[in-house]
């Protein structure tokens, strides 16, 4: 079996796997409605969330259609985006909302750079017409978290509403939504919740689905008439059935082993080990643990071995490694904590890279 350290797909646990051969469905018979109505309830469940304020809206999709179903839903045409950009996410919340036609702007970083707040807060006061901003919350371009708290409070007080990528922190970092002034967030089946890749969602307060134009930007992927089907137990096109029954599966396996609290121990305890393995060995992180989420790091390459080399040798014994994106891609590789991994595969995988570089 090889192990997955890329973010996503994931290793499956055998009862996730195992649940992708429960009996054909039509997605149009009330086993269906139940299956979905389970998974959107136990969606609020991992943050607590309460179904009279907010939705969950189930998409047959990669994360991305979730993210972009999140930004062409709720930004209406009158309205104007702020997206702030350090990685590969935030710069594809830019190209959806280009894309679209959507009214944005955006505050551009150095990949992996800190949010810089000063700057933003300079931004929104020259543009007091912004009605919305967008962010990534775990830019997995290079592992780092990005701080929501400032950023919800910046949003509260101007009256913007925030739209959030989780889609590689749900179900393993902390999302506040109510204290951090969520208006909404997108994320998938296939990374912290340990689901198999087809399906995507939206956590949406229900008031701002209710805010959306009348005339939607696109057919599939507009969220008012996901919810509004979805709320009656229907669904306005064929779901990917056998992975959201691999969802409920995962979802309940989440429930049983102590939520995305536990899920955080776990992941941070992997994260951890290969950070401190790793730096042992000479390889250096790129950035300090205290920025980086618990879900993904990045690393720079070992001297002397390009990645490809790297890459072919970890994977001949079991274990495939991330490479960096764009301007990063021959300079570091990335190392995730998600999926059904235990503390004895990343030891092994530990003990692998040392003989690597030892040889
Ligand atoms: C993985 C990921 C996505 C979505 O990628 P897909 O390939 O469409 O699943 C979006 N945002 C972030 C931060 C991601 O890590």
């Amino acid at each position: 079996m090889m192990i997955l350290l890329n973010p996503g797909p994931v290793n499956l646990s055998d009862r996730v796997r195992n649940a992708l051969l429960r009996p054909d469905l039509c997605h149009r018979e009330v086993e269906f409605s139940q299956l979905q109505s389970t998974i959107r309830e136990k969606l609020l469940q991992v943050y607590d969330l309460s179904g009279d304020r907010w939705a969950a809206v189930l998409l047959t999709g990669s994360g991305t259609a979730a993210m972009e179903a999140m930004v062409t839903s709720l930004v209406p045409r009158n309205g104007k985006l702020l997206v702030i950009e350090n990685g590969v996410y935030g710069e594809r919340l830019s190209k959806i909302a280009n894309i679209h036609g959507i009214d944005y702007i955006a505050q551009q970083h150095p990949w992996g750079a800190e949010i810089d707040i000063k700057g933003l807060l300079t931004l929104l006061d020259e543009n007091d017409d912004i009605t919305h901003l967008a962010v990534v919350h775990h830019e997995t371009t290079t592992g780092r978290l990005n701080n929501l708290v400032q950023l919800g409070k910046i949003c509260q007080e101007r009256n913007i509403q925030l739209l959030v990528d989780a889609v590689s922190s749900f179900g393993a970092e902390e999302l506040n939504f109510e204290s951090w002034g969520i208006t909404a967030c997108a994320a998938t089946a296939n990374k912290c919740l340990h689901g198999v890749p087809g399906t995507a969602f939206v956590i949406v307060r229900r008031d701002a689905l209710a805010g959306a134009d009348t005339i939607p930007r696109t057919l599939y992927l507009d969220l008012p008439t996901y919810c509004q089907q979805q709320d009656k137990g229907g669904t306005p096109f064929t779901q990917s059935v056998q992975v959201f029954y691999a969802l409920a599966e995962a979802l309940q396996e989440l429930e049983e082993q102590g939520g995305w609290r536990a899920r955080q121990t776990h992941y941070s305890q992997l994260a951890s080990l290969v950070r401190n393995e790793l730096l042992a060995m000479g390889i250096e992180p790129l950035l300090p643990a205290t920025s980086s989420s618990v879900v993904l790091n990045a690393y720079h390459l070992p001297n002397g071995l390009s990645y490809d080399e790297f890459h072919d040798k970890l994977k001949a014994q079991g274990y495939v490694i991330y490479a960096g994106q764009g301007t990063l891609a021959k300079s570091i590789f990335r190392v995730s904590t998600m999926g059904a991994i235990a503390r004895a595969d990343m030891e092994r995988f530990l003990a692998v890279v040392k003989q690597i570089l030892t040889d």
